[in-house]
């Protein structure tokens, strides 16, 4: 993989080093993915551990996972940047959201100044890995410019995301290979398209759809969000004065804190009401279209969804933008289903057709465990979707391996960062025991299963029995509460239904 980015000059170095390394000392720990993840496990692992040997290998060109990968116009957080940046290293902006570019940056400054940079190999592809009870050691097996090779360490720590990175989810329409125009999947957006002046259809009501369409509207002829069914929108300021003023106020340090907790606990707080009064939440959030719509708006059929909120992740739209976008007559949205793409456009069930010069097919992710990697143990494979996670990170009877996911009602980092802290005491333990090996397990049990991730959405469902599963007590239940997990952490057994030796 190139990206037409430069790897460095000690990129075939540290490809030499990574030949050598399989031949000699195995590492302390491995961790594959040198995204928002990987950095922050790197940080956690070392901050414990000073004198851990670790490696992060990564499959791309660059630091930043997400962040390197979406570049469709307006790419933003769709959470706020305090709770998505890390606790560890202040973020300095002051705006609610950031731009994609600005996060990507901030990751690749971050592992320069914290000495994470040099430990990274890039274009390494982790193909698969196996355990062995003889030695206590992973062999993980890597493509590195395309050339086979393995790296052997004691602990494997997966920081790979949650979606397949070939691919996004992508579902046939009748009649496609008729349109003239283009196609695009935002996960690859091409660099040159140019859509100024052209008729724009976006398929898809999630956060990529209502992140690109403001974004589009100024320069495209027409933009229109054709959705199956409604999502429910939540205006945040760009900017808040408070967070102004917590930072001229305040050290740098202790105003990220500060608004970090003010804005983990406040998402947090809207999520459990929304969860609690639905009724109520609908209403407001209603209210709220309402208000920003221009008059006589449709809003019961184009902004009134068919689940509750939070039954799917809220999207946030920064000072109404979407809304505003629809008030300027720059934007429209069309509530429909597709009867079949034309040589022209999309026509609807409802015998509407709209023209379209691209079609952006905002469809989703396709979900992945492991970044696709296949794991093994004494060379038996592991199933994902057969295996309970243990605290949400690690999995029934396999040792010495950690995956690191984040929230799915918050920001990711709250979660991963709790979990990278949890991982490095682990190591800390069994490192000052003397143990080699770390294995939760059940013990055959089969406590009733819960989905990992917990939301409704399609990307969810559809990735089904793939995920490993949460169990209904702990520690094999997924809670999704920062305020819950958060207070565990404090009380963290690392010997809990977990076996040394
Ligand atoms: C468009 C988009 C917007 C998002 N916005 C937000 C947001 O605003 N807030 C929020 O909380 N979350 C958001 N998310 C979720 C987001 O993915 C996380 O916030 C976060 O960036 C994930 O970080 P990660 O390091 O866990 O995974 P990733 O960013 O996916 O990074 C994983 C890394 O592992 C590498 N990798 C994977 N498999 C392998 C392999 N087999 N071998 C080697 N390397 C491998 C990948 O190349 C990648 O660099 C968004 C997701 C998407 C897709």
């Amino acid at each position: 993989m190139t990206d037409g980015v430069d790897r460095g000059p000690n990129a075939d170095d540290r490809h030499r080093d990574d030949r050598d390394q399989a031949a000699n000392q195995p590492l302390d720990v491995l961790i594959v993915g040198a995204g928002l993840s990987g950095i922050d496990a790197a940080y956690r692992l070392r901050e414990r551990n000073p004198d851990l040997d670790y490696r992060i290998v990564e499959r791309r060109s660059r630091i930043g996972g997400t962040w390197d990968l979406f570049r469709y116009p307006g790419v933003r957080s769709d959470s706020d940047i305090f709770t998505l940046s890390f606790p560890w290293n202040p973020w300095r902006g002051q705006r609610t959201v950031a731009r994609g570019d600005e996060i990507r940056e901030y990751l690749e400054r971050t592992a320069e100044e914290f000495g994470i940079a040099e430990r990274i190999t890039f274009d390494v592809d982790v193909t698969g890995a196996d355990f062995d009870s003889a030695t206590d050691l992973w062999t993980v097996d890597a493509l590195v410019d395309g050339e086979p090779t393995t790296f052997v360490t004691r602990f494997l720590y997966m920081c790979t995301g949650y979606y397949r990175y070939e691919a996004g989810y992508r579902p046939e329409f009748p009649g496609e290979k008729d349109f003239r125009g283009t196609f695009v999947h935002p996960q690859f957006w091409p660099e040159d398209l140019d859509y100024e002046g052209k008729d724009v259809v976006v398929i898809g009501s999630g956060a990529t759809a209502v992140t690109l369409i403001p974004s589009m509207a100024p320069r495209a002829g027409s933009v229109t969000m054709l959705q199956r069914s409604p999502t429910y929108m939540f205006p945040l300021p760009w900017e808040d004065p408070m967070t102004k003023l917590l930072q001229r106020a305040l050290p740098a340090q202790v105003s990220h804190t500060v608004i970090r907790w003010r804005n983990a606990v406040s998402t947090m707080l809207m999520f459990l009401f929304c969860r609690a009064f639905p009724k109520l939440s609908r209403r407001l959030l209603r209210r709220i279209a309402i208000a920003m719509l221009p008059k006589g708006f449709d809003v019961d059929t184009h902004f009134k969804p068919r689940y509750e909120p939070w039954d799917q992740r809220l999207c946030v739209i920064p000072d109404g933008d979407f809304y505003t976008a629809i008030k300027d007559g720059d934007a429209d949205v069309a509530t429909d289903t597709i009867a079949r793409i034309t040589e022209t456009g999309v026509e609807l069930d409802s015998g509407r057709h709209l023209p379209a010069d691209i079609i952006v097919t905002a469809t989703g992710l396709d979900l992945v465990s492991f970044g696709g990697a296949s794991l093994s143990v004494d060379g038996e494979t592991v199933e994902p979707g057969e295996k309970y996670a243990y605290r949400g990170y690690m999995l029934d009877d396999v040792p010495n391996l950690a995956w690191s996911v984040g929230y799915t009602n918050a920001s990711w980092t709250l979660r991963v960062d709790l979990t990278s802290q949890a991982v490095a005491e682990l190591i800390e333990y069994m490192r000052r025991g003397g143990h080699t090996r770390a294995v939760p397990s059940l013990r055959g049990a089969r406590p009733e299963a819960h989905a990992l991730l917990e939301l409704d959405a399609g990307y969810v469902k559809r990735a089904g029995s793939r995920l490993p599963k949460a169990g209904d007590r702990a520690p094999w239940q997924v809670r999704h509460n920062l305020l819950l997990d958060a207070w565990d952490a404090r009380r963290y057994d690392v010997t809990e239904e977990m076996s040394f030796s």
